[in-house]
């Protein structure tokens, strides 16, 4: 075994001082810590600030300080984007320093953090390059008056960020919302807050201004449900699962304030039979395995057509036995551990009342506790077939390495099974049928559809859902409207007419 060495830059954010409010590290008001453990040994390696309402009211303060001072919110854009630009050299500069603290805090395998590492300094440049680029609109209106639309930052943003990919995802919110102008306060999940405490570090380090990018940990129940409440945020943007985000949606409604959310799903990858098996498989494979199937965009449920369904399940079991599940650090890993000891028994729930419904159990489960599997939360990589869309199996989001496996007879039947759910996150299909895939792609109702690929998702282009996966988008020039809002300026070019004048 190869394990990833400490890299020499880690030490300085192994053990967060406090939270990152208004340009400086302050402990929490309360004096609280909450521990950080390792999820592939349960060990207790650092401890972070507990964060409550005092916490998020001081930064949410700083937030609107610094958007009224205009130091960031009506900088040049240009300038702007060379400040991101700057944080994207710096994350590259960290990148192994963040991925060992990723790894530590997630229990994903080292390759796959600095996956997410490189992707966070992609989606910065993406915004660094994106920041001169916001139009507004003009347009002659009747009346000779010119019709100015300026499209301004939003104001303060607060975001509240998951633990499957807590830097990579933390990004494609906080890089908009700092590209369009905003000032944010981010609240990162307990679980996983290191690299989002240590990236408003390295951005003030930039040249973000004091107050322009605060970070708050704590936990949900106290530090995030006071950002969700808060009165005087503009804007909040969400990802998570639908239970905390309803909860959200509904303190926001109370305020009338706009949300971003994005929930998760239960995402349909579907295997015709024209499709390139041996593609197919390794492809329903990664959609469902990589980041321990922690992953909102999981292709989760396989759906395949019955003439190639006994071929397509043998070579998933055999792509899931041969996966490497092997401590984090170690550089051979290809999955690490669950995130927490609720986590993975909630998998294994999930995979217990499948095999109760009639499922068949054709590989995975819960590792047993041996070896480096004795200590931490292991699940192994699990394919279930027979599985029926009466089974809670196929509509319950798992949010780990459990596949379900549901046979289909024809494009009809593949397409109904496929949006049988009430999330609409993301879709994969498997064909060498041009107008297949076309009429895939007009009647799956997904935010995003994968042909013959599954899971990419670059900054590029947009990502959010349908239905219960949510609304607005991360990503792309799409994310620019949630950060940003219309302002209509009507200027007249011709003497005012008195509309009293007789
Ligand atoms: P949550 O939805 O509870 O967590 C997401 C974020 O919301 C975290 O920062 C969390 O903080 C915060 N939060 C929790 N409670 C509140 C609250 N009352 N008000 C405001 N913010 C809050 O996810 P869980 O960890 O409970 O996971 C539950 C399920 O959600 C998963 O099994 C999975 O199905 C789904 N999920 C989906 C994700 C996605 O990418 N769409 C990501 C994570 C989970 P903290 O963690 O500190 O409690």
């Amino acid at each position: 075994m190869t394990t990833a060495p400490v890299p020499p830059g880690a030490a300085r954010f192994l053990r967060p001082r406090g939270h990152v409010i208004d340009g400086r590290v302050v402990p929490p008001i309360g004096g609280d810590t909450l521990p950080v453990e390792d999820p592939s040994t349960g060990e207790i390696f650092s401890h972070i600030p507990a964060g409550d309402a005092g916490d998020v009211a001081h930064a949410v303060q700083a937030a609107r300080a610094s958007f009224n001072a205009g130091t960031w919110s009506r900088a040049d854009p240009a300038h702007r984007g060379r400040v991101l630009w700057a944080l994207a050299r710096s994350i590259r500069d960290q990148a192994e320093a963040l991925a060992w603290l990723e790894t530590r805090d997630s229990g994903k395998p080292i390759a796959e953090a600095r996956a997410d590492i490189t992707g966070t300094a992609e989606i910065l440049e993406y915004y660094a390059g994106l920041a001169s680029q916001i139009f507004g609109q003009t347009t002659r209106v009747p009346g000779n008056n010119l019709g100015m639309v300026l499209r301004e930052p939003a104001g303060v943003v607060g975001q509240i960020t998951p633990w499957n990919f807590p830097l990579y995802v933390g990004a494609w919110k906080f890089a908009p919302a700092l590209c369009c102008g905003c000032s944010v306060v981010l609240k990162p999940s307990e679980l996983t807050s290191l690299t989002l405490l240590a990236a408003a570090e390295l951005a003030l380090a930039a040249g973000v201004p004091p107050g322009v990018f605060n970070v708050v940990s704590g936990t949900g129940a106290s530090a995030g449900a006071a950002l969700a409440s808060h009165p005087d945020v503009d804007i909040l943007a969400f990802t998570g699962g639908v239970v905390t985000g309803r909860k959200v949606l509904h303190a926001r409604a109370d305020l009338l304030r706009p949300t971003q959310l994005e929930l998760g799903g239960k995402s349909p990858n579907i295997i015709f039979a024209d499709a390139d098996r041996v593609q197919a498989i390794a492809g329903a494979a990664f959609g469902i395995f990589y980041n321990q199937g922690e992953n909102c965009n999981a292709g989760s449920r396989l759906l395949v057509h019955a003439d190639i369904h006994d071929e397509v399940v043998a070579g998933l079991i055999a792509r899931a036995r041969a996966i490497r599940v092997l401590p984090p650090l170690d550089e051979q890993s290809q999955m690490g551990a669950l995130v927490s000891a609720a986590h993975a028994r909630k998998v294994a729930g999930h995979v217990e009342a499948a095999i109760a419904e009639g499922a068949s159990l054709r590989c995975g489960g819960p590792a047993p506790r041996q070896g480096h599997f004795e200590r931490g939360h292991w699940f192994l990589p699990t394919v279930l077939t027979d599985v029926a869309p009466t089974h809670r199996a196929f509509h319950e989001e798992i949010f780990g390495p459990v596949i379900t496996v549901t046979k289909f007879s024809s494009d009809d039947e593949a397409i109904e099974l496929a949006n049988a759910t009430e999330f609409g996150l993301a879709a994969g299909v498997w064909t060498a049928d041009v107008k297949r895939a076309l009429r895939c792609t007009q009647e799956l109702r997904s935010g995003y559809v994968w042909i013959n690929n599954y899971n990419p998702t670059p900054v590029e282009v947009p990502f959010g859902g349908v239905k219960s996966s949510g609304f607005g988008r991360d990503c792309g020039p799409q994310a620019v409207d949630t950060y940003t809002t219309w302002k209509t300026v009507l200027w007249s070019l011709a003497p005012f007419e008195d509309w009293y004048k007789h």
